[in-house]
């Protein structure tokens, strides 16, 4: 019944419509200036209850003095569209183009259209008076006040972007300059209102759901937001359409889980409704934008994907990165496990869990990965003893190096690749030989062992490190064991190296002072001979300590044994001089005499013996 022809019955006056007439609008204009009570007695047909733009469009065209042969061709393609990407009977409206001549225009009817483009600012839904929506079919009674407000609504400016993108829905134009669009198809009427309406509706997903739900696009006023976004995606620069992407796919969405299955459907929806090869640059956009951020595979059952992004895709599973890559399963799985490659989880609906390996990451680690050895194979790689490689595993001198775990390997594991790259790299660094050159292997036996600690790792380190240059006599690649050091660069190395006895504990300044270690004590502790505290409060003698002290005072041993008089002797002679030891006065008297050497000094028959300081070496 709808689709029946109606009839436009030619009323007493006549009247031509302009090139863009709403259609209703102009029944209503053409009932009114006849004084007819109801459009309905200019139609003729049947269901003229349920008129739309298409059938009346169709009857003023065959009614030869209506104007509608000489409209514009948008007019009719307009009229053409399905009725849902219309607003038919309810106003949408332009102030300013009302105010200039007071007739309604079929563009803005189209339930996309936002903005006027001579105008530049957002169309209107509502009365400004009563804020009600406006019917063309009641406009005539109750509402007819209403009418007359229209025109004197507030003009808002609509941004630029918008005003492209109005300019681009109504006539396909694309002003940018870049092509986002191919320029040689131009999108038809439908699938330029289905690409905003699309895109739109993306804008409006709600929290944490995976796709948007069917949007109305009712009043401008309440998604001009959205439409600005929508604008500023396709209109504004180069780079709007991928931060499009990355708004649909991160805002209002909490979790990893629900961002990916917006990205799903995001291409999947918008790779099926735009299959047309002028949509092939957002596409590829699409493409590229999903490739980088979707966390599982691409194969060949995506069919709407091109071969390449199946190439490109950031992501692989589990499976599949085993399967391409073509390493275990256990190996991927240690690589996980010491966070070599980047992975995420997730988890399924029926509780099982997916997982995704981050391909750059596993490109990266993949030549080590395959090329595993023991720890066995790695010292003869570089050429080493076992005993020596036992110094150096675990010391963070290997990037790769995998410790036995129960259920993977029970023994160390090295890369290969590593361990050439490294002894290659030592190879090109050596320089010739010199005159007074030493073989590592037989220096590492005879030189340093038992004089530092861990030697190899020490001269591995040194080596790597630069400290320790090598020498070699030709161009040939040697291992370790074949290389050569310089005597005395090596001689100066290690001597830097071996730790400074400077520091005595009290036991050894005891020692080295000649007496008991209790006395050595007595005079640490009571201040006479100095000393300073390490990190673990551990008393430690300078040699400045010693020097100090026997700069100050004297022991009677000592004196005893310089003077080659007996104590006894000596403790007379100082007491008739009236010299007494540093206790003298104290009740709790030293293990031994000791005197100030100042004082000794005094005394004319054993000042000799102190006035000169022992030579020291320390
Ligand atoms: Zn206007
Ligand atoms: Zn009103």
């Amino acid at each position: 019944m709808k689709n029946e022809a109606l009839t436009l019955i030619r009323p007493p006056i006549r009247t031509s419509c302009y090139p863009d007439e709403n259609p209703i609008g102009y029944l209503m204009r053409l009932a009114d200036e006849n004084t007819y009570p109801s459009y309905r007695w200019l139609l003729d047909g049947k269901g003229t209850e349920t008129i739309d733009f298409g059938r009346l469009y169709q009857a003023y065209v065959a009614a030869d003095w209506t104007g509608f042969q000489q409209t514009d061709p948008a007019l009719a393609q307009i009229c053409a569209l399905p009725s849902i990407h219309l607003k038919s009977t309810q106003l949408r409206y332009c102030p300013l183009c009302l105010k200039e001549e007071n007739y309604w225009r079929i563009g803005w009817q189209l339930k996309m259209s936002v903005a006027c483009t001579r105008h530049q600012i957002w169309l209107q839904d509502l009365c400004p008076h009563c804020h009600k929506e406006q019917s063309f079919l009641n406009a005539r009674g109750n509402q007819s006040k209403c009418l007359e407000h229209l025109a004197s609504a507030d003009a808002q400016a609509a941004p630029a972007s918008v005003v492209q993108m109005q300019q681009f829905l109504e006539t396909g134009l694309w002003e940018v300059d870049y092509p986002l669009l191919d320029t040689k198809h131009s999108p038809i009427l439908r699938q330029r209102i289905e690409l905003l309406v699309f895109m739109m509706s993306w804008l409006t997903i709600g929290d944490d759901l995976a796709k948007p739900a069917r949007q109305n696009f009712q009043h401008v006023a309440a998604f001009s937001a959205i439409a600005r976004q929508c604008a500023d995606a396709l209109f504004s620069d180069q780079d709007g359409f991928w931060r499009f992407l990355q708004t649909i796919h991160f805002t209002r969405a909490s979790f990893i889980s629900i961002q990916q299955k917006r990205l799903v459907y995001f291409y999947r929806q918008f790779f099926s409704e735009f299959p047309e090869q002028l949509f092939q640059r957002l596409k590829e956009i699409v493409e590229q934008y999903a490739t980088m951020n979707l966390m599982r595979d691409i194969t060949q059952k995506h069919t709407l994907f091109s071969t390449n992004a199946k190439k490109v895709q950031s992501w692989y599973s589990f499976n599949r990165a085993c399967k391409e890559y073509d390493i275990a399963a256990s190996v991927l799985n240690r690589a996980i496990i010491d966070k070599q490659v980047t992975v995420h989880y997730e988890r399924t609906s029926n509780n099982y869990t997916k997982c995704a390996i981050y391909r750059p990451d596993l490109e990266k680690v993949l030549p080590h990965l395959k090329g595993l050895v023991t720890a066995h194979d790695a010292a003869q790689t570089l050429g080493v003893t076992k005993a020596q490689f036992a110094q150096v595993q675990n010391s963070g001198c290997f990037k790769f190096e995998m410790a036995p775990r129960e259920g993977y390997c029970s023994t160390w594991q090295y890369s290969r690749l590593e361990l050439e790259t490294l002894i290659e790299n030592i190879n090109r660094g050596a320089a010739p030989l010199t005159d007074d050159c030493v073989l590592l292997a037989p220096t590492m036996q005879n030189r340093i062992q038992g004089s530092i600690d861990m030697p190899f790792l020490q001269v591995f380190k040194a080596i790597v490190s630069g400290q320790l240059i090598v020498r070699k006599p030709d161009d040939q690649f040697r291992q370790f064991r074949d290389l050569w050091l310089d005597k005395t660069e090596f001689c100066n190395w290690l001597n830097h190296l071996r730790p400074k006895v400077d520091a005595l504990t009290v036991t050894e300044a005891a020692k080295l002072l000649g007496v008991n270690e209790e006395f050595g004590n007595q005079l640490v502790n009571r201040g006479y001979l100095n000393h300073k505290l390490d990190l673990r409060n551990a008393k430690m003698i300078f040699p400045d300590h010693i020097r100090q002290f026997k700069q100050e005072y004297v022991i009677l041993s000592k004196l005893s044994e310089d003077s080659n008089s007996s104590s006894t002797r000596i403790i007379e002679l100082l007491d008739a001089s009236e010299i007494y030891p540093v206790d003298h006065n104290a009740s709790d008297k030293l293990r031994q005499r000791l005197y100030a050497r100042a004082d000794v000094l005094l005394s004319n028959d054993l000042f000799r013996y102190v006035q000169h300081l022992p030579e020291t070496d320390l």
